[in-house]
């Protein structure tokens, strides 16, 4: 089995590398590295990893062969990234997913699952949030370079599948976190972590009533195999994700005493179009996948706090 992962070295593709090297597939992994890390595939076993260095927008898919299953991940998700780096991800998720649904014709690559995101149901009207929700996005705040980019991907690999009788599935990803994750990558869990093992200040944004569901990576890896290995789904959209909802205050008061610190909690001013709440609705999952997340919070974030403290320690 041979396997194309974009965005393959950052948090969640370097997982689904491993987890597929594993399998004893071959991985081909493209990735520029702006906000993937190379440790993480380092220990992979080099015979069957190919690591291309590389942006997807400019890069020659030609010395690609085809592949049983596309999984495209690449663009930055942390919305402290995807601002820095806006114009590069409003690219990699159009010009970039253009590059790759060429490729996927020109080899006749069987399947492409593309990362998308909760992020297209932008500040949600719609609570839990269903597939067939549109979504509530501003199109011109400073979320638009990363929400409107991968509504677009949706539009893009949807119109290929319809177009050309395409494989496409779509992964409608919901907060993820563990380890891999970047000490500076800015989302919450990984910033109350490392704020809370170095005694520094906990930053809830806002008045930290607002809401997230967190799935662990263990979890994500499992429903995104399922959705790329599961026959007879071809052009499904499911939400992947943990439903067990909570606010940023709680989050950041199980996480002070998960590590024992002597961080406080402190308030700092919250971005424009800050979703208010966020909860996956994944009866599509159950159904179709046979999936449901099995990591409880407190289990997965005492891994992802093992991870951080050896990482600190470097
Ligand atoms: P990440 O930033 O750790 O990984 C993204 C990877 O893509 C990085 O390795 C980065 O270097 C690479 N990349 C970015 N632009 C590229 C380009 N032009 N060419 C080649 N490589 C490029 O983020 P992640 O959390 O692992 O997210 C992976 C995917 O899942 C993303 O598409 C993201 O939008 C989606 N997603 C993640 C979450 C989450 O909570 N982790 C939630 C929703 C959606
Ligand atoms: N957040 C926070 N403190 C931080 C980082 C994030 O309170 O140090 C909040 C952020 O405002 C948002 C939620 O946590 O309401 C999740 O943010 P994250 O950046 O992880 O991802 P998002 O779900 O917004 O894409």
């Amino acid at each position: 089995m041979k396997i194309l992962i974009t965005g393959g070295s950052g948090f969640i593709g370097s997982h689904l590398a491993r987890t597929f090297i594993q399998k004893g597939a071959e991985v081909y992994i493209i990735d520029n590295l702006v906000t993937g890390n190379k440790n993480n595939i380092a220990d992979l076993d080099t015979a069957n990893l190919h690591f291309f260095e590389a942006d997807i927008t400019t890069f020659d898919f030609s010395v690609i062969p085809a592949v049983d299953i596309i999984f495209h991940l690449a663009s930055p998700a942390s919305p402290i990234q995807y601002k820095i780096h806006s114009v590069e991800t409003l690219l990699t998720n159009s010009l970039g997913t253009y590059k790759v649904l060429e490729y996927m014709r020109a080899t006749e690559s069987k399947r492409l699952v593309l990362a998308s995101t909760s992020e297209i149901y932008g500040d949600p009207l719609v609570h839990p949030q269903t597939e067939d929700y549109f979504g509530n996005v501003n199109t011109v705040g400073p979320r638009a370079c990363y929400d409107e980019a991968k509504r677009f991907a949706e539009a893009m690999v949807t119109t290929y599948m319809r177009k050309y009788n395409l494989d496409i599935r779509i992964a409608r990803i919901f907060n993820t976190y563990g380890p891999n994750m970047e000490i500076n990558d800015g989302r919450v869990v990984s910033n109350f972590i490392t704020q809370a093992i170095s005694g520094k200040p906990i930053t809830i944004y806002g008045n930290g009533d607002q809401t997230r569901s967190f799935c662990y990576v263990s979890d994500m890896i499992r429903g995104l195999s399922l959705l790329a290995e599961t026959d007879g789904i071809a052009g499904q959209i499911i939400n992947i994700g943990n439903p067990e909802e909570k606010t940023m205050k709680e989050l950041a008061t199980i996480v002070k005493a998960m590590v024992t610190t002597s961080s406080e909690i402190v308030y700092h001013p919250i971005d424009q179009d800050d979703p208010r709440k966020r909860k996956p609705d994944i009866t599509k999952a159950q159904t179709l996948l046979g999936w449901k997340p099995e990591v409880k919070l407190e289990d997965g974030l005492q891994k992802t706090i093992e991870y951080f403290r050896e990482a600190l320690r470097k």
